[in-house]
């Protein structure tokens, strides 16, 4: 008999989303996490004495029905006050910053220093882009089908809401929601404004976590994603990663279900095509009805499941998913005399500059003039290095990172001269410590590039976006899945309607 309903791989937001929701319908859950601590890349942990920061993650949260349905305010989760949502500052060579309030007559003040033209539009494009991400969200709800092949009657009742909520959005914002999608943030950001600083600083948020320049087709989807999942130009929740995944771990075990962490799972049991439980890397066998795996795709199903078990073309096609890591992390302990402000602080003054940034991605080498996002929580300021790539063409990650800690310095020294001298420690986290030490194949954040060929019907792999794969009981919630990507709980919350 199955000592469990459910085995969920992976105590990452997703993965404890799920098994919250499963617990809570009274099914016998066990997640299995590798690391010592459950989070996945939304953890707060320790680098050293006194040294603690959000390891990797800076913004995004959990849909509002999630946070609702499992009751997390009760498990400690803190929602975010609207009246203290933060803002995104654009620093600029004169020291003429860009301060993007999340209120729009706030923001269109300090867009007016730049541009009267670009300050009269910014109110019309917020309001389009709430209403683009509302639809995404939706789009994100949904439960795709596994086309080509027909659908069922719950797949295409989703489908028709989806329809009906484009519709809902009326002609003109539907419209130019598609038309979006495929451009370029530069191309998007043209037809708003004129200023290099504002189109800069949206254009930053675009491209945050892709290995996508803001010339790239598609970077308009990315934008409108990050948006979605930030609620906005600037992440919140900064300094409180371990916040959720701490409420969420709370509601699983309050539910009755289990996490057990340092528990590697080696591979998936499978006979004649059924998933039947999991071996852990110390032996253990497990057994469970049905498998979730909140691990990236390719990791799941090549190394956990394995080719021979699986169809040749289905391999072919996760073999194709495009993992592109190119993010590193560097974590300042600072004597606290910092002065940085609090919210988003982007270095992205230009469409251009940021596209130099990507330049140096595309070769395999690291930026020299990086794209930095720059955050901070008490006395920690934790930089987003972008772009570093996962496969360098020249050199090796062992030895690049004090490199990636100096280029962030030199980068800042412009803008915070006293800030090297402030210092007391620092971590650099790089991509490959992404994948050896997270657990994202190639470092990628998002468990898969978000591009429109990865999007939709077509995540994590044409014909197969609703959560299963060709072996039958096995189930994929991690953020590989539609709906994924970022931190919203999303995958985590449809895998869930996908089981029953
Ligand atoms: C540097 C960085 C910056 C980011 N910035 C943002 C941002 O600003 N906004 C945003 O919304 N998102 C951001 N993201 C992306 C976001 O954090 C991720 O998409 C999301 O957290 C992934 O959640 P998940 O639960 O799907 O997977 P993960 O958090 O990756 O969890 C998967 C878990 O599975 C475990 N695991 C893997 N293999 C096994 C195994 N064999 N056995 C047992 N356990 C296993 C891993 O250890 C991990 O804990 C960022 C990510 C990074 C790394």
């Amino acid at each position: 008999m199955e000592q469990y309903d459910v085995i969920i791989i992976g105590a990452g937001h997703n993965g404890l989303t799920a098994a919250a929701y499963l617990a809570k319908a009274k099914k016998r859950v066990l997640v299995l996490e590798r690391r010592p601590i459950a989070g996945g890349s939304v953890v707060t942990e320790s680098f050293g004495d006194g040294f603690e920061a959000d390891a990797v993650w800076t913004g995004g949260q959990l849909r509002p029905d999630i946070v609702k349905d499992l009751d997390l305010t009760r498990f400690g989760l803190d929602p975010q006050p609207a009246s203290v949502k933060p803002a995104l500052i654009s620093l600029q060579p004169d020291s003429n910053h860009l301060i993007l309030e999340a209120d729009p007559a706030k923001a269109a003040q300090s867009i007016k220093r730049f541009s009267g033209r670009d300050a009269s539009r910014w109110n019309e494009f917020v309001r389009f882009m709430d209403k683009a991400a509302h639809i995404l969200d939706t789009a994100y709800y949904t439960l795709m089908p596994r086309l080509p092949k027909s659908l069922n009657l719950r797949e295409g009742y989703g489908l028709l809401e989806l329809g009906l909520e484009l519709r809902l959005a009326g002609r003109k914002d539907m419209l130019n929601f598609i038309r979006a999608l495929p451009m370029t943030a530069e191309e998007l950001l043209e037809e708003y404004f004129e200023s290099d600083a504002v189109r800069g600083a949206v254009a930053a948020v675009a491209i945050h976590a892709s290995t996508l320049g803001p010339m790239e087709a598609g970077t308009g989807y990315t934008l409108i994603h990050n948006w979605m999942n930030r609620g906005g130009l600037a992440n919140v929740n900064v300094g409180r990663a371990g916040e959720i995944t701490a409420a969420l771990s709370n509601a699983v075990k309050s539910f009755g279900g289990e996490i057990r962490t340092e528990a590697e799972v080696a591979n998936i049991k499978i006979e004649n095509q059924i998933a039947k439980g999991v071996v852990l890397a110390n032996g253990e066998e497990i057994s469970a009805k049905t498998i979730l795996s909140s691990a990236d795709p390719k990791h799941t199903l090549l190394d956990l499941v394995g080719a021979r078990e699986l169809p040749p073309e289905f391999v072919w096609h996760t073999q194709s998913i495009k993992m592109r890591g190119s993010v590193a992390k560097v974590h300042l302990q600072t004597n606290g005399a910092h002065g940085i402000p609090g919210g988003t602080i982007v270095l992205a003054p230009s469409i251009k500059y940021l596209e130099r940034a990507y330049d140096a991605a595309k070769y395999g080498e690291i930026s020299e003039k990086p794209y930095l996002e720059i955050t901070t929580s008490g006395n920690m300021v934790s930089i987003h290095f972008q772009f570093a790539p996962f496969s360098l063409r020249n050199s090796e990650w062992k030895v690049e990172g004090e490199n990636i800690y100096k280029l962030a310095m030199a980068t800042l020294a412009d803008y915070f001269p006293n800030l090297q001298s402030l210092i007391t420690n620092y971590h650099v986290i790089t991509p490959q410590d992404l994948e050896e030490t997270y657990g994202l194949t190639e470092g990628d954040l998002n468990h898969g590039q978000l591009m429109l060929d990865q999007f939709l019907f077509m995540r994590p792999m044409p014909g197969w976006s609703n959560h299963k794969t060709p072996i039958d009981n096995l189930y994929l919630c991690g953020s590989g899945v539609h709906g994924g990507g970022g931190v919203s709980g999303a995958a985590g919350r449809n895998v869930v309607r996908a089981l029953t």
